[in-house]
């Protein structure tokens, strides 16, 4: 029997770098990437279906009511949810399949999915960390004080993941997320044996 994909909750303070270790991870063609819903405005060059299904608060609270998210959670002011039928297609399919979401969706996810595999990426520091949210360009002063902020809460929450990886060369980063990625494959709590 073919066994199902992984479910992998990464999460990690915004300006980690999740999303440059996401896009490193999804080279692989055996993962894939759950595209969130969001009511929050794109930013920067961010389009619909690619980075973010942007949403209405309206449409977003009918998926709600339609049991259409996986997970979802407020960060900030605004809704951010994880679609249900993509993820459990990929799954089926033998595909591993991450979700970026934030730590509020991971403990959700956790309790709706157990066998789910949480990784939190971690800064090097908070310097660098408010220092990549300034670099971003995107974000106003007042949007990178509550980034700060929040990302002092979520450091605290680390213990709560499977593995922490810190993110202080993307390579290394990537290189270590894979390993966790081969060494859950081998677990023989996953493998279905057909001897
Ligand atoms: P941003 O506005 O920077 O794109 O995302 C803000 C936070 O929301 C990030 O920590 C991101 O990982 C998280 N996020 C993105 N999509 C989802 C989702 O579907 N569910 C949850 N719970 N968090 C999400």
């Amino acid at each position: 029997m073919k066994n199902s994909g992984l479910l992998l909750v990464i999460s990690g303070p915004a300006g980690a770098g999740k999303g440059t270790v996401v896009s490193k991870l999804v080279k692989d063609e055996n993962i894939r990437l759950s595209i969130s819903a969001t009511t929050r405005a794109p930013r920067g060059k961010e389009e619909n279906g690619r980075e973010y299904y942007f949403y209405g608060r309206e449409q977003f609270e009918k998926m709600i009511s339609e049991n259409g998210f996986i997970e979802y959670a407020q960060y900030l002011e605004n809704y951010y949810g994880t679609p249900k039928r993509p993820v459990e297609e990929w799954r089926k399919e033998g595909k591993d399949v991450i979700l970026e979401i934030e730590v509020q969706g991971c403990e959700k996810v956790k309790n709706s999915v157990p066998d789910c595999i949480s990784i939190f990426i971690m800064p090097p520091s908070m310097e660098i960390l408010e220092k990549r949210l300034r670099g971003r360009g995107t974000e106003t002063e007042e949007n990178i004080q509550k980034r700060m902020k929040r990302a002092k809460e979520e450091l605290a929450l680390a213990k709560n993941y499977d593995y922490v990886v810190v993110n202080d060369t993307l390579e290394d980063c990537v290189e270590n997320v894979k390993a966790i990625i081969t060494a859950e494959k081998l677990s023989s709590q996953r493998l279905s044996f057909d001897i």
